[in-house]
Formats: structure tokens, C-alpha cells, sequence
């Protein structure tokens, strides 16, 4: 069986490749599938735009004959949410300093926003919001988060966007600091599959 995610971010889709490909015969980002589309993620919530984006490349995919039964379409938007600025930047955090998607940016503006910020009130979480979409089965919905604190300045130098400010009490780190195998073992992204791969389960179950 095939899983097409629906991104062509390569970080996202290694993560994801990394944690479902026991599962999956053959795992392809959207670019790898052939499917150039680009999705307006124009949503008001992670979860409108996680179904936006599965239902556009499922259509896409399904008119191209690109699914046979059993294959699927995963779509997932993350952000990041944090208490002290009323959960913002949340559903804008990839364009939460420009318009376009500059990752030192946003940080650069986090740390603006945090600045006056006291220790003990700068909790924050990572949200995920999954779909998956199959061929004459029902969909999967969940939502995975992790929950940690932001940092005064940037810290590591592994993973991507927010990695290097969300600093993660139980193992003492940032996300960036820690290996990637460490993070996905933990992430909102891991904490959603796991609920999409529990759904999966209990369909066999039935
Ligand atoms: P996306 O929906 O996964 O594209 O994420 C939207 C925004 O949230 C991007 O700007 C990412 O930088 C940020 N983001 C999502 N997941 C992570 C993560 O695991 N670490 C750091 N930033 C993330």
C-alpha cells in the first residue's frame, strides 16, 4: 500500500517516513507522487487546513489514477501555540513575521513578542492536525501536541522553524538539540500518527 503526504516539506516528510514506513509499502512526498498542486492553506484552524490540503492532492491523486484501494493520503498542519500570546502564532505560524515562510524570521519575532515575558509564564505547545483520506473507507482525523516552554534565545542547531526556542522540560533541551530520532519519538507529529495509526488498528479489530 502506498501513503502520499501531502507536502513537499522535505523535513516533515522524513519525520514521517521515519515513523510510518514499517507500515506503508512505499511512502512518497506530494512532489515525489508526481502531483505539483499547491494548496491555499487558508483555513481558520489547523484542522480546516489539514483537510483542505488531504482533500485537494486526494482529488488530484485520485483523477491521475494514482491510488489503487487501500492507498492513502496523509495531510497534517502544525503550529506552534503559545499561552502568554493568547495561543498565537498558532494557525499563522509559518507566516507569522512575512508573508512568505522565513523560519529565522518568525523566531527573530517570537523573541520580540516574548521579550517581557516571565520565567513560569512562557508555556507553550506544538499542535498537530492530521487527515487521512483513503478510498472507500472513513477518514481519520487527530490531533497530536507536545508541550514545553519558550526559550530566551535560540538554542541547537538540528530540526527547522521553531525547534530552537521550544525548549522540552523532560529531557532538558530544545527540540533542536535534541537527535532527530529523539524528537520524533516525542513530537506532536508522533503524537498524532500514533492516534491515526490507533484508529487504523482498531479498524482491523472490528
Ligand atoms: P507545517 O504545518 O508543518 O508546515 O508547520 C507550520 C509552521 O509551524 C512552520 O513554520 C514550521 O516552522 C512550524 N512547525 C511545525 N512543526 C514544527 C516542528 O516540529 N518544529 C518547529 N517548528 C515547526
Amino acid at each position: 500500500m502506498k501513503l502520499i503526504i501531502a507536502s513537499n516539506n522535505r523535513h516533515k516528510i522524513e519525520e514521517i517516513r521515519a515513523m510510518l514506513g514499517a507500515r506503508f509499502e512505499c511512502v512518497q512526498g506530494q512532489r515525489e507522487a508526481g502531483l505539483e498542486l499547491d494548496v491555499d492553506e487558508n483555513a481558520d484552524t489547523l484542522e480546516g487546513n489539514a483537510r483542505k490540503k488531504a482533500e485537494e492532492v486526494f482529488a488530484a491523486a485520485d483523477a491521475r489514477g494514482l491510488l489503487c484501494p487501500g492507498d492513502a493520503v496523509l495531510a497534517d498542519d502544525s503550529g506552534l501555540l503559545v499561552d502568554a500570546l493568547g495561543g498565537a502564532p498558532g494557525v499563522h505560524s509559518a507566516r507569522y513575521a512575512t508573508d512568505g515562510h522565513d523560519d529565522a524570521a518568525n523566531r527573530a519575532k517570537l523573541l520580540r513578542e516574548m521579550d517581557g515575558v516571565k520565567d513560569g509564564e512562557r508555556g507553550a505547545h506544538f499542535a498537530t492536525a492530521m487527515v487521512l483520506l483513503r478510498k472507500g473507507c472513513p477518514d481519520i482525523e487527530a490531533t497530536g501536541r507536545v508541550y514545553g516552554e519558550i526559550g530566551r534565545a535560540e538554542l541547537g542547531e538540528n530540526g527547522f522553524g521553531y525547534d530552537s526556542l521550544f525548549y522540552y522540560p523532560p529531557f532538558k533541551k530544545t527540540f533542536a538539540q535534541l537527535e532527530p530520532d529523539e524528537k520524533n519519538s516525542v513530537s506532536h507529529r508522533k503524537n498524532a500518527l500514533s492516534l491515526v495509526l490507533a484508529a487504523l488498528e482498531s479498524e482491523g479489530e472490528r
